[in-house]
């Protein structure tokens, strides 16, 4: 290393809106101090250590709005139900996973989705018994808003039985699904969730993400699993973690808030449920189940005095909020909280949404005048939208197009911040970029660089950063940036010769690599974090040694 704190990347494409023609960056201290061209970098800073990108495309590091780190690290290291095909499949996997633990330990598996499976048909409590033989098995549904447990489970959650959305047979929903999620979760060892929530962090760092809002809460994943996070977080060479607890701001909370530095009582703080589980809050009945419209969980009274309380207390509020029913509940809710607070007090601290994904442009108008983020998961659509996905089944093809309205939010000023839901969708922000971009309804979506500023600045915005350069490479800027091998950059000069990898105008974006469905998304070569190199792709454990730099 030179004597020079001063790094210089040179040779690559840098993204940035200083200069559309940038190829060289320089950052002292951890923090964008220039950028520019080769030439001149290399005279303004002769002793800095030079970094050649060979071509490589430098742009900000991606922030993740909405992870579940201990669940996605369990799933990472643990068992995949998302490539099983029906019920003999799955009980196959649990089967053979549950041979291979032992008694005492807990099976947590993720991600089975019957609606893609050849016969949908669900396996019975007792041939999952019959599977897993002593072990507590807990397997999540792709939407982690329902599970198929066995009987061992339940005996170590025996109030699951007496709660709402219990069954004796199917998937266990709502009360009774928290309950053996707690029970499940809290079975682990310390050591297996400090080892899941370090290959979580890892992984996202290989995904070129610098930080990730985890959605913490006490039925999601209980006080010790994020006292667990926030340690573990602290070790050095991982992405930041923006800590949310998803109560309400009683005297507890708060005390919470104040001792583990939580950024607020926001996230997975639920008004209602999923759409996959039949839980999300509706104003007209499932399609395909109509004697039922969803589950609300809070009234817009306990939403209104939460966002009073934690706007008194000066941090974020937010809530997940999924149907319409739940919507407008919210809405209606931040109406009466300016009634108390005034528009201005309210706007200050940016409280967020988590999901939104039925929302009407009248209610987009009042949440941009409140200065509320919509933190979305443009994955969903990909995974569910389009005329015969999951959605539309739900809901019927009508109400299901109208679903994550990204264009509508943009236009009417909504702050949006991009993020996975992970596990509930993989930790993959380009494909985030490319899903938004393009929406599986014409019209709602939005374009590549809306997309993609979401997925950067607008993630650090959403958890309060409001400097106006973090998620830039501008100079001021920390230094969060990822490097990608990616195909031909866009240019911005509006010639058909260079554009030759796409004729679809939405993906024309300049300084932005091709995002078209057909195109190979980049590859992640470094992730840095305000200067320090936390993945390196050259280093087989994914991580570069705590205080050394990138070196080409
Ligand atoms: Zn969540």
């Amino acid at each position: 290393m030179s004597s020079s704190n001063t790094t210089l990347l040179v040779g690559g494409r840098i993204h940035t809106p200083s200069s559309p023609d940038a190829t060289a960056m320089a950052v002292t201290d951890g923090i964008v101090v220039w950028v520019g061209q080769d030439g001149p970098g290399r005279a303004l800073h002769p002793d800095a250590e030079v970094i050649d990108l060979d071509g490589a495309l430098v742009a900000p590091a991606f922030v993740d709005a909405h992870v579940h780190a201990t669940n996605t690290g369990l799933h990472l290291t643990g068992l995949d139900l998302t490539e099983v095909r029906d019920a003999a499949d799955l009980l196959a996997a649990v089967r053979a996973a549950a041979e291979a633990s032992a008694p005492e330990e807990v099976l947590i598996a993720h991600g089975w989705d019957e609606t893609t499976w050849t016969d949908s048909r669900l396996p019975s409590r007792a041939e999952l018994d019959d599977a897993a033989g002593a072990v507590p098995v807990y397997l999540s549904r792709v939407d982690a808003h329902s599970a198929l447990v066995t009987s061992a489970l339940v005996e170590l959650a025996p109030d699951a039985v007496h709660a709402e959305g219990y069954s004796p047979d199917g998937p266990l929903t709502r009360d009774a699904h928290h309950l053996v999620r707690t029970a499940a979760h809290t079975a682990i060892t310390a050591e297996q969730r400090e080892r899941a929530q370090r290959a979580f962090l890892r992984a996202a760092a290989a995904a070129g993400i610098v930080s990730v809002h985890e959605c913490a809460g006490p039925v999601i994943s209980g006080e010790e699993d994020l006292r667990s996070l926030l340690q573990v977080a602290a070790e050095p060479g991982l992405p930041e973690v923006v800590p949310y607890w998803g109560a309400l701001a009683d005297t507890a909370a708060l005390d919470l808030v104040r001792e583990l530095g939580l950024r607020g009582l926001a996230g997975d703080l639920f008004v209602d449920g999923a759409l996959g589980s039949h839980t999300a809050a509706l104003c007209e009945p499932y399609a395909d189940r109509p004697h039922t419209s969803g589950t609300r969980y809070l009234d817009r009274q306990a939403i209104a005095d939460h966002l009073v309380a934690c706007t008194e207390a000066g941090i974020q509020a937010g809530f997940h909020v999924i149907g319409d029913a739940a919507v407008t509940e919210v809405v209606e809710a931040f109406a009466l909280a300016e009634k108390t607070l005034g528009q201005r007090a309210l706007a200050r601290l940016g409280h967020r949404l988590e999901h939104v994904e039925m929302i009407t442009a009248e209610q987009a108008t009042a949440l941009a005048r409140w200065n509320v983020t919509a933190s979305m998961q443009p994955a969903f659509d990909a995974a569910w939208g389009g005329a015969h996905g999951m959605y539309a089944t739900r809901l019927g093809p009508d109400r299901a197009a109208a679903l994550n309205p990204f264009a509508t939010l943009a236009a009417e000023g909504v702050p949006l911040a991009f993020g996975s839901d992970t596990p509930v969708t993989p930790l993959d922000p380009w494909g985030g970029v490319r899903a938004a971009v393009y929406h599986r309804t014409p019209g709602s979506g939005i374009s590549a660089r809306a997309a993609f500023n979401a997925h950067t600045r607008g993630g650090h915005r959403a958890a309060g950063v409001v400097d106006g350069v973090t998620g830039s490479l501008v100079p001021g800027a920390p230094a969060h940036y990822a490097v990608w091998e990616a195909d031909d950059l866009v240019v911005a000069a509006p010639d058909a010769r260079v554009q030759r990898w796409s004729t679809d105008p939405r993906s024309r974006v300049p300084g932005l690599p091709p995002l078209d469905p057909e195109a190979t998304l980049p590859r992640c070569l470094r992730t840095v974090r305000a200067g320090q190199v936390i993945y390196d792709h050259t280093d087989g454990t994914g991580r570069a040694a705590p205080g050394t730099q990138a070196r080409a």
